[in-house]
């Protein structure tokens, strides 16, 4: 096992560049999307060009999606925080879930005090769950090289969610696992750079975890974690908060 401890660094910098980039890019992708539309109407269905046009087309969608992604990235979460019960903001957020983790037979187990009330950034923090549950449910599954899902990689696939307050601190600890594919160790200080993946071009955007980090390090948190290739991976955040209104 390997503990990480990770440091801010030009992340911040770099988002800011992207995003400036993504918006730059978004009207030529516009431009070529409407051509192929209407050189395709002009074709016979059966016609080679079809297919390349598809491929144009498909190209099209990823980039587009990496920049939604982007964008969405640059304008997100406010300054406000909301006194929020940790435990029905999560089963809400996973409720949306539910029907992967049905389909897929992954087992979520979720530990928290159903009285850890906090004063949360909500928007900051579903970023950083549906980030954190959706790389969770990646490293369960194998993929195609289109990135569709053939079948799981173990029997028993499952996520572990605890939260808890540290009280010495005090901060919102959150804890984040799975039993999946886990992390060669070579890897482990890219990840939270912006468009690392190892999920293959069709899968991968390389953004969750950039954004995941870049919330968290707004908030003055921090994030490392353990990690092993084959047994599975555990992310641990921490968020300082500034009372407890009330806990158990
Ligand atoms: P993406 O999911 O699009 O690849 P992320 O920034 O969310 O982008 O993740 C970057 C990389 O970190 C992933 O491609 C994967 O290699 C690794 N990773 C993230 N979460 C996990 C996890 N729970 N288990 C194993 N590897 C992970």
């Amino acid at each position: 096992h390997e503990r990480l401890s990770l440091q801010a660094n030009k992340m911040a910098a770099i988002g800011e560049l992207a995003s400036g980039i993504a918006h730059e890019i978004r009207n030529p992708l516009g431009i070529i999307r409407t051509q192929s539309f209407i050189i395709r109407s002009s074709l016979d269905t059966c016609e080679p060009t079809v297919k390349s046009l598809e491929y144009i087309d498909n190209a099209v969608e990823r980039a587009s999606k990496t920049i939604d992604n982007l964008l969405n990235f640059s304008k997100i979460s406010g300054e406000t925080t909301e006194r929020t019960n940790m435990r029905t903001f999560i089963e809400n957020i996973v409720s949306l879930e539910r029907e992967i983790l049905t389909k897929r037979n992954i087992v979520m187990e979720f530990n928290c005090n159903s009285y850890t009330i906090v004063p949360i950034n909500q928007e900051a923090m579903k970023h950083i769950l549906i980030n954190l549950f959706s790389n969770a449910v990646d490293a369960l599954c194998v993929y195609d090289s289109n990135g569709k899902y053939v079948r799981n990689l173990n029997d028993s696939p499952k996520i572990t969610v605890e939260v808890y307050i540290n009280k010495e601190e005090p901060s919102l600890m959150i804890n984040f696992s799975d039993n999946g594919i886990g992390m060669d160790k070579k890897y482990s200080d890219q990840i939270f750079n912006p468009f690392f993946t190892t999920k293959g071009p069709n899968k991968g955007t390389g953004l969750g975890l950039y954004i995941v980090y870049s919330e968290i390090s707004k908030l003055n948190g921090k994030i490392w974690l353990e990690s092993e290739l084959d047994k599975g991976t555990t992310f641990f955040v921490s968020i300082p908060i500034k009372l407890i209104t009330h806990e158990k």
